[in-house]
């Protein structure tokens, strides 16, 4: 879906929750370079902000990365152009959860069991990851 101007709703969302502008990468892939769990997404971090700035928002949608990411923040501190990668895939999930209309994770979707076994900070991460 597009704005009255033409661009991708979700990435125009992803720009408001996040604070980051995709359009300020210039895809050195230092990040993805630096991402420690590169070996479990399906698209490089480089290559999530290219489909930002193209506004590819079907394949954003069903992307993994978003969702694989840890929030380790070690991209951001590698950036030279200052860019906040880790914020901006919280931006991504928030704008996809929102789009869908629906949380991935919650209370309702665990077992009583697995809510006494699970960690307290497991269970409040994944909260936090999973929900809008
Ligand atoms: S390190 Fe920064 S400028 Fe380089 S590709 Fe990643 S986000 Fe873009
Ligand atoms: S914040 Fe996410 S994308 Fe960035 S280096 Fe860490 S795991 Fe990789």
């Amino acid at each position: 879906m597009t704005t009255e101007t033409g661009k991708s709703r979700l990435v125009e969302d992803m720009k408001a929750h996040s604070g980051q502008d995709p359009n300020h990468c210039y895809q050195c892939a230092k990040c993805s370079a630096a991402c420690p769990v590169s070996a479990a997404l399906d698209l490089m971090p480089h290559q999530v902000i290219r489909y930002l700035q193209l506004g590819l928002e079907k394949e954003l949608l069903e992307c993994k990365t978003p969702w694989v990411c840890a929030s380790c923040f070690t991209c951001a501190a590698r950036c030279p152009r200052d860019i906040d990668l880790a914020r901006m895939m919280e931006g991504i999930r928030l704008s996809v959860l929102r789009k869908r209309g629906e949380n991935k994770f919650g209370p309702a979707k665990l077992t009583p069991e697995q809510l006494e076994k699970l960690p307290q900070q497991a269970l409040v991460s994944g909260f936090r990851k999973y929900n809008k």
